[in-house]
């Protein structure tokens, strides 16, 4: 049976459903009041530092937090012709950074030729990888290609032990994740002197927030080591964003009104005047451009008064524009905030 919300006719597979649960009242406030009181409404963008290309849906993995509704029954999928318009865009600009997410970025056809084109635009490109994909037979050469062309990777593990990581991620997942971390190891991933930078994301099992990251990335550093000599850069911690599957567990296990309190409560304004969608311009698989990838799987594209597809891409006009938010930004405000290196998903 497909776990996808698209592929149950779930009713959350459709944003327009997810957002009307997220504009019901609870004992939270509507996010724009709480960013009032910080005097940082409306929110406008920075600038971009992180072109954030989303390449589509299709995923090996079905994990039951993932706030895309990714899956191995997902279709969607940025062609060629997209992915060259993202290209020529980011050609006419200095943005330093390129992060390229999915799904499992890795399985769209395409992911190799933009690691080598915006390579040789000189910018720095990361890969959200769910690990399990690097040993796909399919994908046996990937971790050398990775390695080859200096691209970060930001890997997501939720836990350091097997049984919290696999009730997330499903049965088997955090054995195949610590031999995929052992093969980027080898391939230098994450050794000191090797420049080649292995980032994990922590994010909670369960409905509540990320404890502190120093202590959890200690922890892992030392789990993950004596027992199964892994080494890795940084780990960051994220908070779960109450949209699409983590939506629905928030809903059928009676947490979702006390999660988005927990969240409003944990509000942080200097959070909240850091948030990556002021530095981030999100590319969805069709060309959509969105403020993040939060923004995208809510279809919720840039304000109207940018362009809203990579073919009119207008950097200074994008630079400079106001961000659509809604409650689910509560999630990216809450504590220290949800940050991981520039950009949250996977
Ligand atoms: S969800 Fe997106 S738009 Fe909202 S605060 Fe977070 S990054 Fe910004």
């Amino acid at each position: 049976m497909a776990l996808t919300l698209v592929g149950r006719n779930n009713p959350l597979a459709s944003s327009a459903e997810q957002l009307r649960i997220l504009n019901e009242e609870t004992s939270a406030p509507a996010f724009e009041a709480k960013l009032s009181q910080a005097r940082l409404f409306p929110l406008y963008a920075t600038g971009i530092s992180v072109f954030q290309i989303n390449v589509g849906k299709l995923c090996n993995q079905t994990c039951r937090h993932c706030h895309v509704d990714a899956g191995p029954d997902r279709t969607e999928s940025m062609s060629r012709e997209t992915a060259e318009l993202c290209v020529a865009a980011l050609a006419g600009t200095d943005i330093p950074t390129v992060d390229l997410t999915g799904g499992a970025p890795e399985l769209n056809p395409n992911f190799r030729w933009l690691v080598e084109q915006i390579g040789g635009l000189g910018r720095h490109v990361m890969d959200r990888c769910n690990l399990s994909v690097l040993l796909l037979p399919s994908q046996r050469d990937l971790a050398e290609f990775l390695a080859s062309h200096r691209v970060e990777i930001i890997a997501s593990l939720p836990y350091y032990r097997a049984s919290q990581t696999d009730s997330q991620r499903g049965d088997g997942v955090f054995d195949k994740s610590i031999e995929a971390l052992l093969l980027l190891n080898r391939h230098g991933y994450g050794r000191p002197d090797s420049g080649l930078a292995l980032n994990l994301i922590y994010n909670p099992v369960g409905a509540y927030l990320p404890p502190q990251q120093e202590a959890m990335e200690a922890r892992f550093r030392n789990e993950l080591r004596v027992r199964h000599g892994v080494e890795f850069t940084h780990l960051y911690t994220i908070t779960n964003m109450p949209i699409s599957r983590f939506l629905e567990f928030l809903i059928e296990s009676g947490n979702y009104a006390g999660y988005m309190e927990r969240l409003a409560n944990a509000f942080n304004p200097a959070a909240a005047a850091g948030v990556m969608c002021r530095y981030t311009l999100s590319v969805g698989w069709d060309g959509t451009l969105y403020d993040c990838d939060f923004n995208q799987m809510l279809e919720l594209p840039v304000d109207r008064e940018a362009p809203n597809h990579i073919r009119d891409f207008n950097p200074a006009l994008l630079a400079s524009r106001r961000i659509v938010t809604r409650n689910h930004c509560y999630g990216c405000t809450a504590g220290s905030g949800s940050s991981c290196g520039g950009a949250v998903t996977t």
